[in-house]
């Protein structure tokens, strides 16, 4: 095939467009021959469709994900200098909001399988101070909220789910259940292009069951009015655009597909690539165990029950797996090798990434002096592999034996 020598990269935005082409320029034209941009007719009617989805009471749009992050902590009014407790090996825009705010970031460390919040290390953390717990459900992976919201109702903390990389991922647990951000007091999500469920631009939405709540970030997203030039209490301007919404709900149709594609790569990559792991090279995010858990339940190999992609019989998410793949993390044991193995597969014409390179209390901006070992391994160890729905057999193949080289090479 032609295709052997063309680059693979990260994600393919293009052609997922090419895809859903005629679906996505209808919905754009309806919106511009209706002229209604800002807080238009499909914003409430994506915000109804998500709602829906992640059966979750309200779902407030607005400009992107940081600032669902920033509208989230200021509807819960703390107290200046309060405590927030966050993993430090995560994206910025946690710390960041935290800070803007004049809150403390408290850090702890992630789990070294599963890049998600150490519960044993939170409740130590906890001074009276803390108010709130912000797990992030990174690269897709839902955090241990049976423990973090059991902690939280111990401490009477607040719980703000970042699930920018987690929509439509499942938590199963043995006290909570529901889709990523849904577990909380409040959870938020991103609609960078990137993400599992992109648009076109920024966006970004924050997820609740409390009205309450629901309605004072609807405020504060729009200038703090009440009504139009009545303004009751300081706000942003956030919103989601309504051409960014009317791509969302096409698109929104197609997530449990998209999840069901990242899955099965996953499943895949972890398959052919166990034996590095067996000989301790490379480190895997899933387990042989947590595979054949979400093999079945996918009804992938034969033994399970999938009736449609993406939905199983009952009518679950494909994502009962509590993982979403965002991103597929894997981990260079030797990390001293970690950027040669980048190199070799770039020469080869595959892009990779380091998510994240420096832990967040290393950064200029949110430094502090804490202790944290193995966030800063994970850091030097980590590589993230193309897993973009989009991604061919083809493909796969190619990275796989790739990688496969590289450690026959050393
Ligand atoms: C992308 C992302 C954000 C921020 O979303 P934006 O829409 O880019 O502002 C926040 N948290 C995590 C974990 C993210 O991946």
């Amino acid at each position: 095939m032609s295709t052997e020598n063309q680059p693979i990269v990260m994600l393919d935005l293009v052609g997922q467009y090419r895809r859903l082409q005629p679906e996505v320029d209808a919905a754009i034209a309806s919106v511009l021959q209706a002229g209604d941009f800002i807080q238009g007719k499909s914003v409430k009617q994506f915000e109804t469709d998500l709602a829906d989805y992640l059966s979750v009471k309200h779902v407030v749009s607005c400009g992107n994900g940081t600032d669902a992050l920033q509208l989230a902590f200021m509807a819960l009014k703390l107290p200046k200098g309060s405590e927030v407790i966050i993993p430090s090996f995560a994206y910025a825009a946690l710390a960041e909001v935290v800070l803007l705010l004049d809150l403390v970031p408290v850090y702890v460390e992630v789990d070294a399988h599963d890049y998600t919040m150490k519960v044993e290390e939170i409740e130590q953390q906890i001074t009276p101070r803390t108010k709130v717990i912000a797990p992030v459900h990174l690269f897709g992976k839902l955090a241990n909220m049976d423990s973090i919201m059991s902690i939280a109702n111990k401490y009477n903390l607040y719980v703000i789910e970042d699930a920018a990389q987690a929509i439509g991922a499942y938590y199963q647990g043995a006290e909570y259940q529901g889709f990523a951000g849904t577990i909380g007091t409040l959870g938020t999500t991103s609609f960078f292009p990137s993400k599992n469920l992109g648009c076109f631009g920024d966006g970004g939405a924050v997820f609740c069951n409390d009205p309450i709540l629901a309605g004072e970030i609807r405020q504060l997203a729009n200038h703090g009015q009440s009504t139009k030039y009545i303004h009751d209490v300081v706000g942003v301007n956030s919103r989601l655009d309504t051409l960014q919404a009317a791509v969302l709900r096409v698109k929104l149709n197609y997530l449990n597909e998209f999840s069901f594609n990242r899955i099965k790569i996953a499943l895949n990559y972890c398959s052919q690539l166990r034996d590095l792991e067996v000989t301790g090279q490379i480190r895997l995010p899933l387990t042989v165990d947590e595979c054949n858990g979400l093999s079945h339940s996918l009804g992938i190999g034969g033994s399970g029950r999938r009736t449609s992609p993406g939905e199983t019989e009952e009518g679950i998410s494909v994502a009962v797996s509590g993982h979403v793949f965002h991103q597929f993390t894997l981990q260079v044991i030797a990390y001293e090798k970690r950027d040669a193995l980048r190199q070799f597969l770039l020469d080869r014409g595959i892009s990779t990434m380091v998510y994240y390179p420096l832990p967040l209390h290393r950064q200029k901006a949110y430094y502090q002096e804490v202790d944290l070992p193995g966030t800063e391994r994970l850091c030097k160890s980590v590589l993230s592999i193309p897993i973009c729905p989009e991604l061919g057999e083809n493909e796969q193949l190619r990275i796989i034996t790739s990688i496969k080289d590289f450690f026959k090479s050393l």
